[in-house]
């Protein structure tokens, strides 16, 4: 290879580390959950999406190895081929009854979910309306499809409308994270709806950070808002709050009969091993009857935004799990995520691009694993931070 082509992934490298914008990777090497072992220290994590405090849960272990010893460890196939195991049928069926609604198809990860279903649905003549502040995955799914991308101002409904009124598309989609990723807060879900029924376009929910958290019993966002629709395409990822991993859409019938026979990520891709169905299958009745870990993980919540109140750094406006204390500058973010991890506490400092510029925050992300005793350490240390961090 040239010294020109690697000369210049070096100077981009060196670019990023001189803006402090060079993200690492820490070494996990304990099970994840509130209290963990990464790169040789014992911490408190707060930065993890394991948001009920399934993932190292003793009935799922147990259900993984049994579902590996009765299914092998590999699917072996796409769904399409033979890779489609009864446990991914059982899955599937339950997950839609878990958040009610008809039908549900599978997908390994929610960024595969997020590509597969809006390049099936949306092409050249169809528009896309999207916010400012979705998730990576859904901005990538709405430049792969190639249709029109509207970018609306973050929950503004009037911008939203004065698009969907103006369009001339064909086919019209309003796609938005329901919970979002890096500021915590809901989108108008009742707004869009009704929007989306004016219009005519479809409403697609990634409640990646809603599902399991919110609702009666952790059915999502859209449960939550007893938001009920065939233009609803629910999407919720199971690698969070599920403590697994892979990821769902559920809605109308038609729609999932369509999306399996045209969602490249959902056909051109080895199925996840069964096991991990037989996992989430356990995982379901836990997140629904166990009422506890949401009621702690509100608590929490509460107690984090009480304790905070009057700090030198403000909280983001957030009722979920998601709880981004605003910095504004990269450096000083770095130097506070720095001061925490000396004290033991891992809360990952979060900068541009993946934030807008001036906002870098630090992203706290609460769980039902935590201890009171654990967040009230973590008040202590900001309390701390704010009178020694420069300004
Ligand atoms: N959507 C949102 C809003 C997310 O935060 C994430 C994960 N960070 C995803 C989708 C992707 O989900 P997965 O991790 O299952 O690929």
């Amino acid at each position: 290879m040239s010294d020109s082509l690697l000369g210049e992934l070096k100077a981009a490298l060196d670019a990023r580390a001189a803006a402090g914008l060079l993200r690492r990777r820490r070494l996990l090497e304990s099970p994840q959950g509130a209290h963990v072992r990464v790169d040789g220290a014992e911490v408190i994590s707060f930065c993890s999406n394991d948001y009920l405090g399934l993932a190292q849960h003793p009935q799922l272990i147990a259900a993984m190895q049994q579902g590996a010893a009765e299914a092998g460890v590999g699917s072996g196939a796409s769904h399409l081929i033979t890779g489609h195991h009864r446990y991914h049928q059982a899955l599937e069926q339950a997950l839609a009854e878990f958040v009610a609604m008809p039908a549900s198809l599978l997908f390994s990860t929610g960024y595969m979910a997020n590509l597969g279903v809006i390049t099936a649905l949306l092409g050249r003549d169809d528009a896309i309306f999207a916010d400012k502040l979705n998730h990576a995955s859904l901005n990538d799914a709405a430049v792969l499809c190639r249709a029109q991308l509207h970018r609306f101002a973050h929950n503004d409904m009037v911008m939203l409308e004065r698009q969907l009124a103006t369009s001339t598309a064909k086919r019209k989609l309003v796609a938005v994270d329901a919970v979002f990723s890096m500021d915590g807060d809901l989108a108008p879900l009742t707004a869009l709806l009704a929007l989306c029924e004016r219009y005519d376009a479809w409403l697609y929910l990634d409640d990646a950070h809603g599902f399991g958290v919110l609702g009666p019993h952790g059915q999502g966002a859209a449960a939550a808002f007893g938001l009920y629709s065939d233009r609803l395409i629910y999407m919720a990822t199971l690698g969070k709050a599920a403590g697994v991993a892979g990821a769902f859409v559920a809605g109308a019938q038609l729609v999932i009969d369509y999306l399996q026979q045209s969602a490249r990520s959902h056909i051109y891709t080895t199925a996840a091993p069964p096991a991990l169905a037989a996992t989430l299958l356990t995982a379901l009745p836990l997140i629904a009857q166990q009422d506890w870990r949401r009621q702690h993980l509100h608590h929490l919540i509460a107690m984090l935004q009480s304790g905070l109140q009057h700090g030198r750094w403000p909280l983001l406006p957030s009722a979920t799990a998601i709880q981004p204390l605003l910095v504004g500058d990269n450096h000083q973010a770095l130097a506070l995520s720095e001061y925490l991890l000396a004290r033991g506490l891992l809360v990952p400092a979060i900068r541009p691009p993946t934030v807008p510029a001036g906002t870098a925050r630090l992203r706290i992300s609460l769980s039902a694993a935590h201890t009171v005793d654990d967040v009230q350490g973590l008040l202590t240390a900001l309390h701390a931070a704010a009178q020694e961090i420069a300004a």
